[in-house]
């Protein structure tokens, strides 16, 4: 009998974030830009009031739906930001993945469209194939500050979309999707009769006040599912804690999903996720005044680098840098930048067919290795920035 991959999984290829991984451990002191993640740690007194409650005996299988306290929690905070979701529409997820995970098996089994804006994180490709659906990108641009039109959306739903996906702050972009964009959107998602999915696990992370959720708009109560995370906004990723929320008649039916793939999320770990909650928000804060002092460092430092061209940063802690200017492409410059220079940032092709001239800049290093990583970016710019 022969064997043979599933082929919505072999069609899926690696990331370019781990080719260029693999590439930089040839090199010794390299400046990695290239990670998705805080480089802080989980702050102390959530990583104690974890310990203390896995002791207490907080070992054993979560309920599906999630911790009730740490649901109750969430409600509050959602509650105290203007949005009434109680807590039985909150369901608790191994990570954000676990979330659009979810939400694409429940909504896409029997096939459809997934409309999203590019660039756009790699990883929705795979969410989308895994449950059966396809993919379908619409061009943002740079000069737009990659805001994506809403017309241009629109003009992209054929009768097979069902579902639009939206992440503002963005990853790799750092765009955040204005109110007046997202009204748009949201009148013509309810005229069209297309589900929403919003992938806000960086809302914290936005700089020039609170970033506006699609969420919020009229008719979304009914047709908007919010995808969250307890791993930027407070330095967790590796507990493995996510959230979505939604209406009723999607909720109902995801658990499902949540209980019969993962169980529940961590136990651990929603408790960790419970006191990120409860208790101070100092170190959070700091964290996003810390990555907001770096983008804009990172920003004024590569806008002055002949051949290089990027956006104000608004959110995120990623800057996405047309390099084309540099004679390269963004897979060449990216590769030639770790060689020359041993600095790892992430070619922009990964992110969709439209960003080739691009390369995603992580600020997840502290300050003085980013001081390091521009100086040699910009030594590497004066010996090919003069080919522009
Ligand atoms: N969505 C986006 C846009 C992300 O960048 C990431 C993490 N890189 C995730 C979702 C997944 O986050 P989590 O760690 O909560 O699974």
């Amino acid at each position: 009998m022969g064997h043979s991959i599933a082929s919505c999984v072999s069609s899926i290829g690696f990331s370019a974030i781990r080719r260029m991984m693999i590439m930089a451990q040839e090199y010794d002191d390299v400046v990695t830009l290239g990670i998705g993640e805080p480089d802080m740690d989980t702050p102390e007194h959530v990583i104690r009031a974890a310990m203390d409650d896995a002791l207490a005996g907080w070992t054993h299988y979560a309920h599906s739906q999630g911790d009730p306290e740490l649901r109750q929690a969430l409600s509050e905070s959602l509650r105290a930001n203007g949005r009434d979701v109680g807590p039985e529409r909150i369901q608790i997820t191994h990570g954000a993945m676990g979330a659009l995970m979810a939400a694409m098996r429940t909504l896409l089994c029997d096939g459809g469209e997934v409309l999203t804006p590019e660039p756009h994180f790699p990883d929705y490709a795979a969410h989308v194939g895994f449950a059966g659906g396809r993919l379908a990108t619409v061009r943002s641009r740079f000069e737009d500050g990659f805001i994506v039109r809403p017309e241009k959306l629109e003009a992209a739903v054929t009768g097979n979309t069902r579902m639009l996906l939206l992440n503002s702050p963005c990853n790799p972009t750092g765009a955040v999707l204005p109110a007046e964009v997202l009204d748009a959107v949201a009148e013509m998602a309810v005229r069209r009769d297309l589900f929403v999915v919003s992938d806000e696990v960086y809302d914290a992370m936005s700089f020039d006040g609170p970033a506006p959720s699609i969420f919020d708009r009229p008719g979304m109560a009914e047709r908007c599912l919010v995808v969250n995370s307890f791993s930027k906004t407070y330095a967790m990723t590796g507990w493995r804690v996510g959230y979505c929320y939604g209406p009723d008649w999607l909720m109902r039916e995801l658990i499902k999903v949540v209980s019969y793939s993962t169980a529940s999320a961590s136990t651990p770990g929603q408790r960790a996720g419970l006191a990120a909650l409860r208790g101070p928000k100092e170190p959070f804060a700091a964290m996003v005044d810390e990555f907001s002092r770096r983008s804009h460092y990172v920003h004024d430092r590569l806008a002055a680098m002949p051949g290089l061209r990027v956006n104000r940063p608004q959110g995120s802690f990623y800057m996405f840098a047309d390099v084309s200017g540099s004679g390269m492409d963004g897979r060449t410059f990216a590769e030639a930048l770790l060689r020359e220079e041993q600095v790892v940032v992430i070619p922009g092709e990964t992110f969709g067919p439209s960003c080739g001239n691009f390369v995603r800049i992580a600020c997840t290093v502290p300050m003085d290795r980013l001081e390091i990583a521009m100086d040699r970016m910009e030594r590497f710019m004066k010996r090919h920035g003069e080919m522009a």
